[in-house]
C-alpha cells in the first residue's frame, strides 16, 4: 500500500453539473444519459450522484473516490493499448445502469458516501499517477459517465503531463455529452453486455441501441482506441445465435480490428443463483468471434494463454504472449507511441497503440491511498 497525502480539495463539495434542461413543470431533466431523469429540487437521479439543487443540476462526487490502485492495463481489459504498462485506476460511487449481475456492486450500487474515503483534485491524481510510474489513468470501477465533470477535469490534468486517459464504460450516454466525454479519452473499453434488447431491458433496465450508437461513435468519430468486453452469463447472453449476431455486428459496424474480450461471470449481487461461466463457453465464444472474421478475440477471467494472447492476422504467429496479465512474448515491430505496429515475422499491420517494447509492470496490483493531510 502506497500512502499519498492530499489536501482536502475545495472541489469536494457538489459542483454544477452539465447537460440538463429546465422543464415547464418546474422540474429539471438530466440529459447526460438516455434515462433522462426528471427531478424536483432535492431529488437525486437513478445514478444517485447527480441531483437537483437550487434550481440546477449538481454532481455530488466531484473530487471524491472509492479508491485508487495501480493495475496492469490488461486488467481493464485493454490488450492493444500500451501493453504491459501500469495504469492508475480509480472510480467514485453510483451507476446509471441497474445490472442484476453487477460484478462491482459494492461500489456501483453504493448510496453511502462513506465509500468515498479518498479525496483528490485532478492535479493531485495526475501527480500521483506520475509518481507511481503510470502511463495512463483509468476511469473505472463504476461508470465514469456519471462523474463526467470530474473525469474530464482529471483527464485534462493528465494530458498536460503526458499521461493518457482510459475509460471503462457501458457507453450509456447521450450524443451531446459523449462528444465531451470521449473527446477527453485516449482509449475506451466499452462493455457490450449482451446483444438483445430483452437482455438490456430485463437485466439492466437500459436499451441496446444506445450502447451500439456509442460504440460506432467512439470507433468512427473519435481518436480513442476502442476495445469491447462482453461478460458471458450462462443462459442469459451466451447462445450461439446471440454470439453470432454480436460478432457479425462488430465486424460489419466496427471492423475486424476492434478487439473483443469474452469474460467469465461469477455469481454476484442479484444473480447468485446462476453458476460461473464454464471455460468451454468462453472457448466457444472465442471460436465464434474468429469465425466471424474478427482478428483479435480474447477470453478473460480465466487462465488460458492460448486465448489470452495476440496473433498476427496475416501469418498466425503469436505476437504478444500473455500469462494472466504478464507479457511473455513480444513480436510487434517498428512501433512508436500512438502508432500501430506490425508483425516481425511477416510485416502484416497490427492494430493498436504500441511502444517499441512491452512494459514490465506484470500482474501486480498496487493500492494507493490518497489521504487527507
Ligand atoms: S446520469 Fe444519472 S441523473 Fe442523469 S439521466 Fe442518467 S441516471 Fe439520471
Amino acid at each position: 500500500m502506497v500512502i499519498e497525502h492530499s489536501e482536502l480539495a475545495p472541489s469536494e463539495a457538489a459542483v454544477p453539473g452539465r447537460y440538463w434542461q429546465r422543464l415547464e413543470d418546474g422540474r429539471i431533466q438530466c440529459d447526460l444519459c438516455p434515462r433522462e431523469c426528471k427531478l424536483r429540487d432535492g431529488q437525486r437521479g437513478l445514478c444517485f450522484v447527480r441531483a437537483a439543487q437550487d434550481g440546477g443540476m449538481v454532481l455530488t462526487t466531484y473530487g471524491r473516490s472509492s479508491g485508487f490502485c495501480v493495475d496492469p492495463i490488461e486488467k481493464k481489459p485493454l490488450n492493444h493499448f500500451l501493453p504491459g504498462t501500469p495504469v492508475f485506476s480509480f472510480g467514485t460511487a453510483g451507476c446509471n445502469l441497474t445490472c442484476k449481475f453487477c460484478q462491482n456492486w459494492d461500489i456501483s450500487k453504493s448510496r453511502q458516501m462513506d465509500r468515498l474515503m479518498d479525496a483528490a483534485s485532478p492535479d493531485q491524481i495526475a501527480e500521483a499517477a506520475l509518481r507511481a510510474g503510470c502511463r495512463s489513468v483509468a476511469y473505472t470501477y463504476n461508470d465514469p459517465v456519471i462523474f463526467l465533470e470530474y473525469a474530464v477535469d482529471v483527464a485534462e490534468a493528465c494530458r498536460k503531463r503526458g499521461l493518457k486517459n482510459v475509460a471503462v464504460t457501458a457507453g450509456y450516454i447521450k450524443p451531446e455529452a459523449r462528444a465531451e466525454f470521449f473527446g477527453a479519452m485516449d482509449a475506451v473499453n466499452l462493455d457490450l453486455k449482451g446483444f438483445t434488447e430483452n437482455f438490456y431491458h430485463s437485466l439492466c433496465t437500459a436499451h441496446l441501441v444506445d450502447v451500439l450508437e456509442t460504440a460506432i461513435y467512439v470507433k468512427h468519430e473519435t481518436d480513442a482506441w476502442l476495445e469491447l468486453t462482453t461478460l458471458l452469463i450462462p443462459g442469459q447472453n451466451d447462445s450461439d445465435e446471440e454470439l453470432q449476431a454480436l460478432t457479425a455486428w462488430v465486424k460489419e459496424h466496427l471492423g475486424p480490428n476492434v478487439p473483443l474480450h469474452f469474460s467469465a461471470f461469477h455469481p454476484d449481487f442479484r444473480m447468485q443463483d446462476i453458476p460461473p461461466t464454464p471455460p468451454k463457453t468462453l472457448f466457444r465464444a472465442h471460436r465464434i468471434g474468429r469465425e466471424a472474421g474478427l482478428n483479435y478475440v480474447y477470453t478473460g477471467n480465466i487462465h488460458d494463454e492460448a486465448t489470452g494472447s495476440t496473433y498476427c492476422p496475416g501469418c498466425g504467429e503469436k505476437l504478444i504472449g500473455r500469462d494472466w496479465y504478464e507479457i511473455t512474448q513480444w513480436g510487434i515491430g517498428n512501433a512508436g507511441l500512438g502508432q500501430g505496429g506490425h508483425c516481425t515475422a511477416c510485416g502484416t499491420a497490427v492494430a493498436g497503440v504500441f511502444e517499441h517494447a512491452a512494459g514490465r509492470w506484470g500482474r501486480k496490483r498496487q493500492p494507493v491511498r490518497l489521504t487527507r493531510s
